[in-house]
This record gives C-alpha cells, structure tokens and sequence, in this order.
C-alpha cells in the first residue's frame, strides 16, 4: 500500500498538453459548490485493483485472440460458443471481486451529491453497484445480464455460465441468448440520458480509463469549454488535451482522498 501511495506522489508532475490547458493538481481533494451538477465517467482502470484486468494491461488479448474478435456482432455470427466462452470467463472473474475504495468514495459521493451526480461506467461488471452506487448508466451493458439475439424481449438477470460442452442458451422464440453487452460496432446504451447529463454538467471527472474507446472518448472535449474537466489515473490518458487538471495514481487510493469534504 505504501509503495504505491509513494507511486502515485512521484508521478504528481507537470505534463504538457496538446491544448496547453491541462495541469496537474496539487490540491489533495477535489471540492464542489451546491450549485455544480457533476457527471462522473469510469472506464476498466476503477476495477483494476479489484482484481479486474483491463483490456490494456492483458495487452488486448485473450488467450490468442484480440478482443475485437471475441467481442463483435461478427464474432458472435461467426462463433457464439467462442464468445459465451470468453464472456462465462469473464462472469467468473467479475464475480469473484469486491468494490475497492475507489468504488466506495463513488458510492460515498453518490450519497452526499444525490442526483446532481450522474455515474456513466463503460465497465460491464457490477461493482458499482456492490459499493452501493444506486444510479448508473451502464453505457456497455452489464455482464451479469443476457438478451435474446433476435426477439426484443429485454434483457434478463443472468450470471450462468455457458462453456463447452454446454449447449448455447436458447430463448423461447428459437432465437440463441447473448451477453446484454456493447459490442464493438454496436451502439451503446443510453446515449440520449447520457448526452442530457453531459449537456447539463458543470463538472466532468473521467477515471481509469484510457480516452481511446469512443464514444466514451470523446465526451470530455464536448464539455470542456464549458465545465471543469479532470482527470484521475495512474497514466495520462490518450485524450488528455481535453481536461485541465490531471491526479495521477491508482483511483482506489486517491479517490478516497480526492472527495474527503467534496462539499464546499
Ligand atoms: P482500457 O482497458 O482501454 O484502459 C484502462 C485504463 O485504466 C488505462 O488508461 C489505465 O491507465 C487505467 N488504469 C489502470 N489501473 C488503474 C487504476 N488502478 N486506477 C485508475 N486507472 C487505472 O479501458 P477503458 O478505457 O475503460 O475502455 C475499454 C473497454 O474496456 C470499455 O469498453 C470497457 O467496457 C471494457 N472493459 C471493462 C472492464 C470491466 O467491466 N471491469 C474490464 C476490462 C475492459
């Protein structure tokens, strides 16, 4: 823990960014007036120290295979057992894990913040959730729910498992059952509520995640001129000309400190 505090105080450096703006904070927390209305993004890099790797740091692969070709309506044409395969992995490793403090202070901000916070994660695990967020816009979808690939029957709670030799999951309709994911080529969810709160927001925090993934990536630019954007990771992000402070570190251990007496 402490070789990791110590991590996150040396990195604490100044870094140029491509629109000039951006520095790196030396305040230790991050505070809010009544009036701020705060839209907080999340990406793989909030889960990572509860145990879930991201897409960068397994180096996009799984087993041999890049994720695009696991995680696409043409891969899941292609193959479905191969996906329900990577996507039962994925299950088990998500629902070995517990939030960490990084998802706690979120939860914590929730609760001082109420709706003037809105939580858009890309993660699909639910880890939010288990820290006791209540509202969240799961823009990729949710691990632990399957839809039917044909009918529109809505998604269902769904945390089995479906590996060789196990036959695909069927819907009544005849059509196979599918992870309820944003696959890449798909269009996320709830873009409209989303865009809303991105519109209305006096505050952008992006965190763990690493602005290369659209449409995730891009919403820090749309808000910039308008509301304080900031950055929470351990590396800069491939977006960073678009926030105006930085904290680098792993969130679980800054964010607990970053939203101590969040309310001014
Ligand atoms: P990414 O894998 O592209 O990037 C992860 C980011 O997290 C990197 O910028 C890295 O610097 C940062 N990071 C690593 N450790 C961190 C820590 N301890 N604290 C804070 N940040 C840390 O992930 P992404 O930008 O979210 O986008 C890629 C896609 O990955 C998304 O579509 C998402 O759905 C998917 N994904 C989700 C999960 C999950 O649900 N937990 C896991 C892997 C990938």
């Amino acid at each position: 823990m402490e070789i990791i505090r110590l991590y996150a105080l040396l990195v604490r450096r100044p870094i140029e960014s491509s629109r000039g703006a951006g520095v790196l904070s030396d305040s230790s927390m991050i505070t809010f007036k009544l009036e701020d209305r705060v839209f907080i993004l999340t990406g793989a890099g909030v889960s990572a120290e509860s145990g879930i790797p991201t897409f960068r740091g397994a180096g996009g692969l799984w087993r041999n295979y890049r994720i695009e070709e696991v995680a696409s309506p043409y891969a899941w044409r292609r193959d479905p057992r191969l996906v329900w395969e990577f996507y039962s992995m994925r299950r088990r490793v998500a629902g070995a894990a517990k939030p960490n403090p990084a998802h706690l202070a979120l939860s914590d901000l929730e609760a001082q913040l109420g709706d003037r916070l809105f939580l858009c994660t890309q993660n699909v695990d639910n880890l939010h959730e288990q820290a006791g967020s209540k509202r969240i816009a799961h823009m990729h979808g949710e691990l632990f729910k399957s839809r039917c690939d044909r009918c529109s029957s809505g998604p269902f709670p769904d945390a089995a498992t479906y590996e060789p030799p196990a036959e695909l999951p069927r819907c009544a309709c005849g059509g196979i059952v599918r992870p309820h994911i944003c696959w890449f080529g798909e269009m996320p969810y709830q873009m409209d509520e989303i865009f809303q709160a991105l519109d209305r927001c006096t505050v952008f925090i992006a965190i763990g995640t690493s602005g290369a993934v659209e449409p995730a990536a891009s919403f820090a630019a749309r808000v910039t001129r308008r509301a304080k954007t900031i950055y929470v990771g351990p590396e800069e992000p491939a977006n960073r000309g678009a926030f105006a402070d930085w904290y680098l570190g792993p969130a679980g251990e800054l964010l607990p400190e970053l939203f101590q007496g969040a309310m001014t």
